[in-house]
């Protein structure tokens, strides 16, 4: 039998021209409709059982292997981005202001050519393989969705896999911790309600733009100060809004920012204290503090076990990759989502190459990855599905 890579390696100008297709046609969250239907029609043309229509345009498909095994959930999102792509290349977007700036073109290119690989040497498989293909993950709660719909219960898995392509990191790079390695992502706003006046008299009024200062500051000096420094957090505050002329002291201003953890311990003390912090620091000030909260996504969590066996099998089919197993991002995922859930694994493959100018970073206009990284990508993921699979405690 011929190894995932060489299988790979043959499949490339198949895979390359599903990566372009895509590329060319990308739709935004929840509006995958031409990207579901031709990704629903490779896979029902492998000969696959195809579902179609989960949280509006997810499709999951379903291939048994040979022997007996475990049922393994192979993950790729599929949305693009509002993003007017820079790039002068042949494949480029056609659709204006719309742009596969993430790589999820790319992932989805990756998960049929293993469902292809897969499908291919089926009999000697063990295991079930689950190809779920996820509309939204840019923000929009995709996965959180498919999972409401009940994904989960219709297609009961033991162990889900993801990657993601990873432009920070040269091809030959791979990214693959245990334990958190992905971000909470939880968005806050934070209202200081004052009373108004005229600028030339600020002692009859009480200035919540004022207060807005003080509390950007403090609340750098809460995470600097509060958070083991051997863990982390980072809380950026990434708009302000108030005011309406410069001679006039506002009612009201409105701060939001974005707070990111790993550990759920420290997740829930920042919030906590980021409350406490605004209501004490606007009682010094003589205005009202109100903060809000909207959980994005939990963490992106590797069970040990997995990532181990992961691990293992990325070595043996590509051992002169480099595997980072330090990789982490205070970035976020909805595939937190699923490994909340399922235990499971979610690495990184380096997929950048500076020497052909593909190295801008993700979400940019100019982003581009080294197409040589697909079949690389491909043939890990394989190896790491049907590793998993077939691991007997
Ligand atoms: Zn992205
Ligand atoms: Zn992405």
């Amino acid at each position: 039998m011929k190894t995932w890579m060489e299988q790979a390696r043959e499949l490339f100008p198949w895979t390359r021209e599903l990566r372009r297709d895509f590329h060319m046609h990308p739709e935004l969250g929840f509006q995958e409709e031409r990207t579901a239907a031709r990704v629903a029609q490779v896979l029902h043309d492998l000969g696959l059982e195809v579902h179609t229509g989960i949280a509006k345009t997810g499709v999951v498909a379903v291939l048994q292997g040979g022997r007996p095994g475990k049922r393994v959930l192979l993950r790729a999102d599929m949305d693009a981005l509002p993003i007017q792509e820079a790039n002068d290349v042949p494949y480029a977007s056609r659709h204006p202001g719309v742009m596969h700036a993430c790589g999820h073109d790319g992932h989805m290119a990756v998960a049929l050519t293993v469902a292809r690989m897969v499908t291919e040497s089926r009999e000697h498989l063990p295991g079930t393989y689950i190809f779920l293909f996820q509309p939204a993950e840019e923000g929009l709660g995709g996965a959180a969705r498919m999972i409401e719909e009940g994904v989960l219960e219709r297609f009961p898995a033991d162990v889900a896999l993801a990657l993601h392509l990873w432009n920070g990191a040269p091809v030959g790079w791979i990214g693959l911790g245990e334990g958190p390695v992905m971000a909470a992502a939880d968005e806050v706003t934070l209202r200081l309600q004052g009373h108004g006046g005229h600028g030339a008299m600020p002692h009859l009024a009480r200035d919540p733009i004022t207060a807005a200062g003080h509390l950007i500051v403090a609340l750098q000096s809460l995470i600097a100060r509060e958070v083991d420094p051997l863990d982390t957090a980072v809380l950026s505050i990434g708009q302000v809004q108030g005011g309406s002329a410069f001679n006039v002291i506002p009612e009201e201003v409105l701060l939001k920012g974005t707070l990111r953890t790993f550990k759920t311990q420290t997740r829930t003390y920042v919030k906590q204290r980021v409350e406490a912090l605004a209501r004490h620091l606007a009682s010094a000030f003589q205005v009202q503090a109100e903060t809000r909260w909207v959980e994005a996504t939990p963490a992106v969590v590797n069970d040990p076990h997995v990532t181990k066996q992961v691990r293992q099998a990325l070595q043996e089919v590509w051992p002169e990759a480099h595997i980072d197993t330090d990789a982490r991002t205070m970035g976020s995922e909805d595939m937190a989502f699923f490994l909340e859930r399922v235990p499971g694994c979610y690495f990184f493959v380096g997929s950048a190459n500076p020497q052909k100018g593909l190295d801008a970073p993700h979400h940019h206009p100019r982003f581009d990855f080294d197409e040589e990284v697909l079949p690389r990508a491909a043939a890990l993921m394989a190896a790491a599905a049907t590793r998993v699979a077939g691991h007997v405690e």
